[in-house]
Formats: structure tokens, sequence, C-alpha cells
């Protein structure tokens, strides 16, 4: 089924733009005063790149996902998939979140056709669901509960639920940062040959810097306070990536740098 979606590679992503995106939200207790979450924040991401987001807690990153999923709006700008403008949530537009969300009363297969059936297309895709269950792993755990899962199988299961939608962009919002080491190797792993094969056009933020650097064509680097791009990285190693190549130790080190006295900044 794997090298199947391989041969067959489709180009499933569509562009994704954020033209000059703000983004202010009310202070706790002083609900007149504003606070900017996001300031004029630029980026364009081509059909079927993935980029990754770095940049401290605090600075914007989930808040610019949320925008692009539709579920909230910008105080300023405008964000565009292809040439439409983004007016709400979409299945078009599949999201993972570190907590994989799943609903605990349904089982693995309940939960990745959950969508399709939502959307009224369960008898005409109903089939997919088995092929999603092979695509991530999850053939032999259809009728598993989630809190039987480990975190890793819990979070394929949730990239499955995303992906059976056949989305133009994927949002993942630290989809690895709660499964330990070896885990998240391998599900990089995954990620990447899912997007290879189906070139869904994927943002992805994260945390950790060997991720970024191992997965994405760029890096975007955000800092804070309020939260903007600090800079953008081109990734030009070549694919599959050495993790312990002198060229990838000299990019940490630059990313590091750069977040290092971003930091400094932002604390000033
Ligand atoms: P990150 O994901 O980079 O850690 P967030 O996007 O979650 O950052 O948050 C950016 C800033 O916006 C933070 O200061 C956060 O407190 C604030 N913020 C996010 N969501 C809301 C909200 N719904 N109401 C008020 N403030 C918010
Ligand atoms: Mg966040």
């Amino acid at each position: 089924m794997v090298t199947a979606l391989a041969e067959h590679a489709v180009n499933e992503g569509a562009s994704l733009r954020v033209i000059e995106v703000t983004k202010d939200f009310p202070t706790p207790d002083r609900a007149e005063v504003l606070v900017p979450a996001l300031a004029s924040v630029s980026l364009t991401v081509a059909a079927g790149e993935l980029v990754s987001i770095v940049g401290p807690s605090g600075c914007g990153k989930s808040t610019l996902l949320r925008l692009i999923a539709g579920l909230d709006f910008p105080s300023s700008g405008e964000l565009r998939i292809g040439s439409e403008a983004i007016t709400g949530p979409s299945a078009e537009r599949g999201l993972v979140f570190q907590d994989p969300n799943l609903f605990p009363w349904l089982t693995v297969r309940k939960n990745i056709q959950a969508g399709l059936i939502a959307r009224g297309m369960w008898q005409e895709k109903r089939q997919e669901v088995d092929e999603y269950m092979r695509l991530v792993g999850l053939e032999n755990f259809g009728n598993t509960y989630p809190h039987h899962l480990s975190g890793g199988m819990a979070q394929r299961a949730a990239l499955a639920r995303a992906l059976i939608n056949h989305p133009k962009v994927l949002l993942l919002d630290e989809p690895l940062g709660a499964l330990d080491a070896f885990t998240r190797m391998r599900l990089q792993d995954e990620v990447l040959r899912l997007w290879q094969a189906r070139r869904t056009t994927t943002l992805l933020v994260t945390h950790d810097i060997d991720e970024a650097i191992y997965m994405s064509d760029r890096i975007i680097i955000m800092t804070s306070h309020p939260g903007r791009i600090e800079r953008v990285i081109e990734v030009t190693l070549a694919r599959p990536r050495q993790r312990n190549s002198p060229e990838f130790f000299q990019l940490r080190g630059e990313i590091l740098e750069l977040l290092h006295f971003a930091g400094q900044t932002a604390v000033r």
C-alpha cells in the first residue's frame, strides 16, 4: 500500500499565503486593553512545500495556525489558500495538535471515519478507512479504543483522521512534542513519507530544532512580544537527511544562535 502510494505520488497541496496578518487579544483582566499576539506576519508556502515554524513559547505559533485553520480571525490582514480567502474551518485544512484529541468513546476506526460521516461521505469513501489505517500502521488496531493506544499510535490515528479528508494544507502544531525521542524520530520519517507521497502543503510547528532541520524545506524563526517572523532559513540538505552530518550540526548552531539572540531582543 505504501509503495503503491509512493508510485502514484499525487500533488494534493495548495499554496498558502498569509498577508500582513495581525492578531490582538484582550488582556485577561482588562478586556479594553489589547495585546498584539501577531504583528504584521507575512509568509508564502508553495504548494507541496513543508515548512517548519520554530520560536519561543508565546510567540504566536498556535495563533497563526488557528488563523490558517479558520478557527479564529485576524485583527487585520488576509489569509488565502490558493486564490481563495480563508473564511472559516474546512476539511481541506487538516489539523493535528500535540494532544491527539481522539474521541475516547470511539474506536480507532470510528475516530478515523468520523470526519467522513460528518461530511456525509462515508458511503462513498468507506473503503478508504482501511487504506488510511494501513497507511499509518494501525491496520490491526481498528477496534481499539484510544486509552489503549501508546502516544505514538494515538498520533498516527490523529494523522490518519486528518489525511483521510485529502487536505490541501496540513497544519501540525507540535504533533510529536509529547512523544519519546525514538517514537518521535520514527514518526518524523512517517510524516515525511506521507508528505512525499501526497505533497500536501505542510506547516509544522515544533520546539525541536533537529526536527525542523530534518524535515523542512524552509524554517521560519519567530520571536515574541509581539509575535513576528525574525528570519526564514532555507534547508538545502539532500533528503534523506543525516542527523549527524557536519552540515546538519552547522545549521543547528546557526539556528540556536539566532533563537538565542532573538530571545535577548524579546526580553529587552
Ligand atoms: P505559541 O503557540 O507560540 O506558544 P500562542 O499562539 O499560543 O503562542 O500565544 C501567543 C500569545 O497570544 C500569548 O501571549 C498568549 O497568551 C496569547 N493568546 C493566545 N490565545 C489567546 C486567547 N484566546 N486570548 C487571549 N490571549 C491569547
Ligand atoms: Mg503553541
